[in-house]
């Protein structure tokens, strides 16, 4: 008899509800109809398919575009007792004819493709002879050039409705603003589908931003607040930086990897490998890191440099807290930083046409990065999404940041930039406001400008964030050539007349409320009790031992959360194991006899 849904959430999954639109997803796909799902990460999108899969006649084939991503999902169903298999290049040729075998035969619930198999004959075929449950198609926005992830292989997976019209189609992405959306449906003819989307909202997350004073030092400071078996992902704009990084990091005790693009492609999946199987790894990496780790207990990602977009950063970030826990993101950011991101956007090769919007998007960011707002609420506003109140679970909740009045400081730094000519970086600017005396100073007679020396009731570092604002505002602006010399901006007139007050925010000093929030996202804090504490360690060492044993990783026999509710309630029978979230009818006959061992041990 086939199951139903809520069945296979229950028994096979270990869950109790569905969590959002999964049960209206999961309904439709069981009925046959075609749908496309936009859910943040973290939000749940695996069993829109899985569960469908299970309770549809026949195999159902994932296309997704990452091999290593590939093989850790196939490991979590086989641990939950389904029948799932990957085809791609690492498979050897006897697996891979074994394994189509079993797919023709119907034995198998899900098959994994790269998207370049899925289009050759040989594969075709093998669909035509094999009963097809459903095809889903993993990170979606790949099909669209508006995407951030491009690949022209996703393009003709349209082809697949053409030549299988009854099998439903299931596409799901995470990031799709309003442009891409449309470019997917259209793109994947998905146009008699029903669209689903939940907001992009991560509520685990925690957002801090920081005026970089020395990165290094406030990393340090940044890290102390996490659990050692804690992982997370320290993002840098350069490959040099990445190495001395993660050599500094390591000096400094911690487990640090490194991956960029220039790295030897071996090394690069062995650290890769490493962070994903292990805990307690400290990954510093360039962009080129990150797509498609699915790794669910993240528990902080660092930018030492900001990314060039609030796309990319939502994206990034988003690798925190897959798994629903509290997860910490944070990012320094000074004023070197918005000149090099001007600069480089500057002087890209793009068209006009582009270049607008690359200037708009990375106005976007430093709008975000200079709020006094509600860190998430700016955050949703760019994509669409509302929410009412601020969120109390970002840096600006937290240490509310004071406003003043910047209408005059504004009025200095724009008429220093216009009388010494529009040609000059920040840091020269300033010297001249504060009344500096050096060297190019002199040589250029600035002592001799009627700003000269008008600045002097306010801090370099004030300075800078006053200059930050205003290239936030794009009341200044870099220049073309790519120098960094600052320009008045298009608007600064009624700024100039005083007709428009300037709100500035003023950042804070680092002291404020940090002890309150202090040692809020290590996964142990979620236990009060410094005996469950104990235990949650003992129980996350017994996972490592079981998963070395099987060399998969930790999280795939269980995930935190389940060893945290574990450790909470100690079960002693197989029905208190079973309550357990995460803890299906396969875990239980594999796993419940080792833990509760351990946990009468403990007590
Ligand atoms: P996504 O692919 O959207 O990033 P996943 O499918 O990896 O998210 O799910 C994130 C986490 O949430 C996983 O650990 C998953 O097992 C868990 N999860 C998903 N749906 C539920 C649910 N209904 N109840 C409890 N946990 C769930
Ligand atoms: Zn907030």
């Amino acid at each position: 008899m086939p199951k139903s849904a809520l069945e296979v959430l229950q028994h096979t999954f270990g869950y109790e509800a569905f969590r959002g639109v999964q049960e209206q997803v999961i309904e439709r796909t069981i009925q046959g109809g075609d749908s496309l799902v936009l859910m943040p990460t973290g939000g749940g999108k695996s069993l829109c398919y899985q569960i469908p899969a299970v309770c549809r006649d026949g195999c159902a084939i994932v296309i997704s575009p990452l091999i290593a991503l590939m093989q850790d999902q196939v490991t979590a169903l086989c641990q939950v007792g389904i029948k799932a298999a990957t085809l791609n290049s690492t498979i050897s040729m006897d697996e891979t004819i074994e394994i189509e075998r079993a797919m023709r035969a119907g034995e198998l619930d899900l098959v994994y493709v790269a998207p370049e198999r899925l289009l050759t004959d040989r594969f075709f075929n093998l669909l035509k002879n094999s009963p097809i449950s459903l095809f889903a198609i993993d990170e979606a926005h790949c099909v669209s050039q508006w995407g951030h992830d491009f690949r022209p292989e996703y393009r003709q997976l349209v082809s697949l409705h053409d030549h299988f019209p009854t099998v439903p189609r299931i596409a799901l992405t995470a990031t799709a603003d309003g442009p891409t959306r449309n470019d997917i449906i259209e793109r994947l003819n998905l146009g008699a589908g029903e669209t689903f989307i939940t907001g992009f909202d991560r509520p685990n997350i925690r957002y801090s931003i920081v005026p970089k004073k020395n990165a290094k030092t406030q990393l340090l400071k940044f890290l102390e607040d996490f659990d050692e078996s804690d992982s997370g992902i320290i993002y840098c704009m350069s490959r040099k930086k990445v190495e001395e990084m993660a050599s500094w990091l390591r000096e400094k005790g911690y487990d640090a990897l490194s991956y960029h693009a220039g790295m030897d492609k071996n090394i690069r999946a062995i650290n890769q490998e490493k962070f994903v199987r292990e805990e307690g790894m400290v990954m510093v990496a360039t962009v080129a890191f990150g797509m498609g780790i699915d790794k669910p207990d993240v528990r902080f990602v660092a930018h030492m440099d900001p990314p060039k977009s609030l796309e990319a950063y939502y994206q990034e970030t988003g690798r925190a807290g897959r798994d629903g826990l509290p997860s910490h993101v944070w990012m320094a950011y000074g004023l070197q930083d918005v000149t090099k991101l001007r600069q480089f956007t500057e002087s890209s090769e793009l068209p006009e046409r582009q270049k607008h919007i690359e200037r708009q998007k990375l106005d976007a960011l430093l709008a975000y990065c200079e709020t006094h707002r509600c860190r998430r609420q700016v955050l949703l506003e760019y994509f669409g999404d509302q929410m009412a109140d601020p969120c109390g679970n970002c840096d600006t909740c937290q240490t509310p940041v004071d406003t003043f009045d910047g209408t005059v400081a504004a009025q200095k730094i724009l008429s220093c930039i216009y009388r010494t000519g529009e040609s000059f970086g920040a840091g020269h600017i300033i010297d001249v406001l504060l009344g500096e005396e050096n060297d190019k100073i002199t040589r250029f007679r600035h002592d001799q400008v009627s700003t000269y020396g008008i600045g002097k009731e306010l801090k370099r570092d004030s300075w800078r964030s006053i200059v930050r604002q205003l290239i936030a505002l794009g009341l200044v602006r870099m220049d073309i050539e790519g120098y960094g010399g600052l320009k008045l901006g298009p608007d600064v007139r009624a700024v100039l007349r005083g007709e428009q007050t300037v709100l500035m925010r003023k950042d804070p000093d680092g002291r404020g409320s940090r002890s309150k929030t202090k040692r809020e996202t290590k996964s142990s804090i979620i236990l009060e009790r410094e005996d469950d504490k104990a235990l949650f360690e003992a129980l996350r060492a017994l996972r490592k031992n079981l998963a070395e044993e099987q060399e998969v990783p930790p999280y795939v026999i269980f995930a935190d959360a389940t060893l945290i509710e574990m450790a909470k309630k100690r079960p002693q029978s197989a029905s208190d194991f079973l309550d357990l979230s995460g803890v299906g009818q396969t875990k239980l006959e594999r796993y419940s006899a080792v833990f509760m061992d351990l946990i009468a041990d403990f007590t």
